[in-house]
């Protein structure tokens, strides 16, 4: 009976060991992932910075083999595109503010009664209190 228990309690603390063990794996391999993901970050950084800085020089006369002159082209392409709808963008804003611009609000013109003075309704014709016709 002892060793039957003995032998239980070894099997509870073996279970129990390799969760942990599990446990810790599993942290490991996402501290793991999280440096992979953080090195494919910069990797991808770098990589636009390349591109940008390989870009900016083509620009400036360094002659390129023609695979990174074709990308480069890309880029330039994509630059003009860029400039045309962020000014499309402006233009819209533009025509926004100036369709935003207040008109002169119309204000009804009251008749008032050459006769008494009474200020009539709008488009009225004729004085409501002594029924002068009104201009
Ligand atoms: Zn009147």
């Amino acid at each position: 009976m002892a060793d039957f228990l003995d032998k239980m309690i070894v099997g509870i603390n073996k279970g129990v060991s390799s969760v942990s063990e599990g446990s810790r794996a599993m942290v490991e391999k996402a501290k793991i992932n999280t440096a992979i993901s953080d090195a494919e970050k910069t990797k991808a950084q770098l990589a636009q910075q390349l591109g940008s800085l390989t870009h900016q020089a083509q620009q400036n006369g360094l002659e390129l083999p023609e695979n990174l002159l074709a990308v480069c082209g890309q880029i330039t392409a994509c630059n003009d595109r860029i400039a045309e709808l962020k000014n499309r963008l402006s233009e819209m804003e533009a025509a926004k503010a100036a369709a935003q611009v207040p008109a002169p609000e119309a204000v009804p013109t009251v008749p008032v009664c050459p006769s008494c003075g009474t200020a009539g309704r709008p488009g009225g014709k004729f004085c409501a209190k002594c029924g002068t016709a009104l201009q």
